[in-house]
């Protein structure tokens, strides 16, 4: 009987089966405290992209933690690391001119960007502009603003009433989108919030020219474009952002997990000149009374930095688009198996193996049992809302890692089948 309380957990079950304590952790490796080996198909929840042991993160954190671990940067106080990450960022953010705004992960930068927007409306004299829109299966994270614009239900069950003023759209279409603004009346939306795919959702790759016309509806009615792109974000889908990629010149980014590989926690808002103007350049808003304890904490600022060095030098944005390729070459044959109706790839170093929806009918269960026997194949994976198994590995990974991580699925598949 653990005293751990563990995120996103049935503790019943937790306390019955115990916990799998994960030790030590190399490449795209991991080690139980039982000296079991798995790989990783999950970078973590998506965030290991450098992988796993990387000595110069522990090693830049270990530097400025003697220097010094952290200051508070209300007001005008910073640390070096951090000034200069926010400039660093700006450089290859995926507007001109960028600002950044950090937290410590990604719920604060939801939270952070929904009162952004809506405060930058208000000093636009148009406070009536609250409404936010996001898509159905969209993550937003669990922190308030979050659980109110998630496009799951199940994350909203029992905790009252939420934020007021959301509006779910269809996944899939920018026309549903353009409809729901003009329903609501433009005067009313805030902002669309985006993840260019949604992850945790069930890996739904974005249709062919979806991103750019929802960019582009969002723009004709002045509604602010806010991709969220804490998973997407540094080198997982083949740029630095997926913004980048699809050259949507968003509003607003918010990002987390990729900026430290998760060696320490960080997130932040990257916040374009239009939402900076009314609070940087007209003296209007005075102080914004947001932030956080740790935003831009020194020592997560100083392994991002040398987390980001790895991405630059190992080329890991161009290792991720041949990992499109890789992951899908790799995985396509799992389609055939019976238990899998689905394979979502070929976008960045992200896949959805999709257990078939009518099994699942009869059987809620199903892939659970698919992620708890693919362990005993030494493969570390993760049950997606809808049904689907995460493969989103550390972008170092190899194709012989990757011929481990099919043939793993594969055993757990067959095994399950054949169970019965
Ligand atoms: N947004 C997206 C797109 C995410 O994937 C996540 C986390 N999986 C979050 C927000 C929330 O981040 P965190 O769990 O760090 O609060």
């Amino acid at each position: 009987m653990t005293r751990f309380w563990h995120p996103v957990a049935d503790m019943q079950a937790v306390s019955r089966s115990g916990e799998l304590v994960i030790d030590r952790g190399e490449g795209c490796h991991l080690w139980d405290e039982r000296g079991r080996r798995y790989l990783d198909a999950t970078a973590g929840l998506w965030y290991a992209n450098v992988g796993y042991g990387r000595e110069e993160i522990v090693a830049a954190a270990a530097a400025q933690m003697r220097r010094l671990h952290a200051y508070s940067h209300y007001g005008d106080v910073s640390s070096r690391p951090t000034t200069d990450l926010a400039e660093r960022i700006s450089a290859f953010a995926p507007m001109e001119d960028a600002a950044v705004f950090f937290t410590s992960g990604g719920g604060e930068s939801v939270e952070t960007a929904v009162k952004l927007v809506r405060r930058y409306w208000s000093l636009l004299d148009q406070p009536q502009r609250t409404v936010i829109i996001s898509r159905e299966r969209a993550y937003h994270g669990l922190a308030g603003y979050g659980t109110s614009i998630v496009g799951s239900d199940v994350f909203k069950v029992g905790v009252g009433p939420l934020a007021g003023d959301t509006v779910r759209v269809p996944w899939d279409s920018a026309e549903a989108l353009a409809e729901a603004i003009d329903h609501a009346g433009p005067h009313r939306v805030a902002a669309f919030f985006c993840e260019p795919i949604v992850g945790a959702g069930g890996v739904l790759l974005p249709p062919d020219g979806y991103l750019a016309a929802a960019r582009e509806a969002c723009r004709e009615r002045g509604v602010l474009f806010v991709a969220d792109e804490v998973i997407c974000g540094y080198c997982r889908v083949g740029d630095w952002f997926a913004s980048s990629r699809f050259g949507l010149d968003p509003d607003l980014v918010t990002f987390a997990k990729g900026i430290t590989s998760g060696y320490v926690p960080l997130g932040g808002v990257i916040v374009g000149t239009a939402v900076q103007e009314p609070f940087w350049q007209s003296g209007a808003a005075g102080v914004w009374r947001h932030g956080y304890t740790y935003s831009g904490h020194a020592t997560a600022a100083a392994a991002a930095h040398a987390n980001l060095d790895i991405m630059e030098r190992e080329g890991l944005a161009a290792r991720a688009r041949e990992l499109e390729h890789e992951i899908t070459e790799a995985l396509a044959p799992l389609v055939e198996h019976e238990l899998v109706s689905e394979l979502r790839s070929g976008l960045g170093a992200v896949a959805g193996v999709q257990i078939d929806p009518a099994l699942l009918a009869d059987d809620p269960d199903l892939t659970d049992r698919v992620t708890l026997t693919a362990r005993e194949h030494g493969i570390l994976t993760r049950t997606l809302v809808g049904g689907g198994l995460q493969v989103s590995p550390p972008l170092v990974i190899t194709r012989a890692e990757l011929g481990e991580l099919a043939s793993g699925l594969r055993g757990a598949l067959d095994d399950v089948a054949a169970a019965g």
